[in-house]
């Protein structure tokens, strides 16, 4: 116990303070199986510390001039940037990026994150005019107030940084509630916070878990809003807790994206597709995890995404390169095993990877990277998020076909349309059921809004609209344009 980490603290109305009650939980390390640190479960008076800081921060926090607010929030960058390699080591840790594509995507995401939103709000109007009709009349721009913000493991400072960075530039106060699997990050972003002089109760954390700290912000009465990424599951039931007492709930959940390629593809779209499902080893909700391939590139196409999936290297978080790490936990790896035994089951033909550990490998939460074809789109593989490094090959005939099949899931996060046919993928694109598409293999804009459709929650965050999210709109009449 003694070589382990100590973060059992949470961080309260701008201090470290000792839990309530001693409830230990151990981080483990996907990588070795081992134990590296040691949090706390939060309980009620945690909570309620926390919350009620953040109520009387609010007031002042909310009044302090926008341009003040940025400022700290510039002042937070420059310390993250100070403090990414720690960062990108706490991620590696907590969740198994590798140490490379820690520093590079997943601690490199939050400053981005934070950087674009800098820029959205110096542009932000908080006063708009309603329109010629009515000269008078403006929608003003206001914060919510205490906030709940809720994250999952899978990319931590990414979501994080998508929650409390607009959330307080917004003028609201907060409560972060990390993933209790990966919190390492997150103590050290309240450490980051607290180097930037964030006023005190402005950010606060409190580590737990779901039905504890987690149901007690969905619930606290002097909470006005959660923020919440997470599986569906969990989203579902913070919507039911939070309908008691009205809050504003904002959801990113899963997703079970299709990657529609056509015959006119770009060379290098499949071996593209497979390698970005593969990626941080499947744990990503926005995976193009289902590949719909026009029948006449079909076959070309299942041998290069098996060759891909052959070729990806999985090792420890802990060594340089660009290999995949292991799945977050025990339980995630179980899982996964599971489902790629359902898809051998009902019939899918595996083309690389499999069940089991990959080869000479006898400790870690490893997956084989694994492809299946000739997958129909109602087997389970196709269905359910599956969270790991596992790709379904679906082939069609028609473009609407293809479409039926894309939309054909309970989830809308993100599609990815290939076609050298600019009027295709345009006219695609619009009729795909999902909150973002992307196309021919080209990043979404800085600043365009991330979320989904259906059950993957209706969220919007990034760029102006992610600050929105933050902030309710006041309809306002009479307004002076002059004063
Ligand atoms: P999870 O839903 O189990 O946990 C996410 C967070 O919610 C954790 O902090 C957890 O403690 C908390 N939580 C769990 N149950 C809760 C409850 N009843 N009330 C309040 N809080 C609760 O998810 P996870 O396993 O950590 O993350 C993986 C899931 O997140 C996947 O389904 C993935 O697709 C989804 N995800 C979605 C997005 C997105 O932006 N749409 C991004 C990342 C992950």
């Amino acid at each position: 116990m003694s070589d382990l980490l100590d973060k059992r603290q949470f961080y309260i109305d701008g201090a470290w303070a000792d839990p309530a009650a001693a409830r230990d939980l151990e981080v483990i390390d996907p990588s070795t199986e081992e134990a590296v640190a040691v949090i706390s479960l939060g309980d009620q008076a945690d909570t309620d510390r926390a919350v009620a800081a953040a109520k009387r921060a609010f007031p002042e926090w909310s009044a302090t001039p926008p341009a003040k607010r940025l400022a700290v929030v510039e002042k937070v960058l420059k310390v993250y940037e100070s403090r990414i390699e720690d960062m990108a080591r706490a991620i590696s840790l907590e969740m198994g990026a590798p140490q490379d594509m820690s520093l590079n995507s997943q601690a490199a995401a939050g400053t981005s994150h934070i950087q674009n939103f800098i820029d959205a709000f110096r542009e932000f109007e908080f006063v708009r005019p309603l329109g010629p009709h009515a000269p008078n009349s403006v929608t003003t721009w206001e914060p919510v107030g205490v906030v709940g913000l809720i994250t999952p493991w899978n990319w931590p400072m990414n979501q994080v940084t998508l929650k409390v960075i607009p959330a307080i530039l917004a003028g609201n106060t907060c409560v972060l509630k990390p993933s209790e699997i990966a919190p390492l990050s997150s103590h050290l972003f309240a450490e980051i916070m607290d180097e930037a002089g964030v006023p005190a109760g402005v950010f606060n954390l409190v580590n737990g878990d779901g039905m504890g700290v987690g149901s007690q912000l969905s619930t606290h009465p002097d909470v006005e809003m959660i923020s919440f990424t997470g599986s569906t599951r969990a989203g579902i039931a913070i919507t039911k807790a939070a309908a008691d007492s009205l809050k504003k709930v904002v959801l990113e959940l899963g997703g079970k994206g299709a990657n529609i390629v056509f015959a006119d593809a770009d060379a290098k779209a499949v071996a593209r597709g497979a390698a970005h499902c593969f990626n941080n080893t499947g744990q990503s909700c926005n995976a193009p995890t289902r590949m719909l391939v026009e029948r006449s590139v079909y076959d070309a196409a299942v041998e290069t995404a098996a060759r891909v999936a052959t070729e990806t290297a999985v090792a420890t978080a802990h060594q340089p390169g660009r290999h995949i790490g292991p799945v977050v936990s025990k339980a995630q790896w179980d899982k996964i095993q599971d489902l790629i035994q359902q898809g051998i089951d009902e019939g899918a033909r595996l083309v690389a990877g499999g069940t089991g550990l990959p080869e000479g490998v006898n400790r870690g939460y490893f997956v084989r990277p694994t492809v299946f074809a000739d997958v129909s789109n109602d087997m389970t593989i196709a269905q359910q998020e599956i969270f790991g490094p596992v790709l379904s090959i679906i082939p069609f005939d028609t473009e609407e076909e293809a479409v039926r099949i894309a939309n054909d899931t309970p989830y809308g996060l993100t599609n990815y349309v290939q076609s050298q046919d600019g009027a295709r993928r345009n006219r695609v694109a619009r009729q795909l059921r999902s909150g973002m598409v992307e196309m021919n293999g080209e990043s979404r804009g800085a600043g365009s809004a991330f979320g989904g459709v259906k059950m993957s929650g209706r969220a919007r965050e990034g760029g102006v609209m992610g600050l929105e999210e933050f902030m309710d709109s006041k309809a306002v009449s009479a307004w002076d344009n002059d004063a």
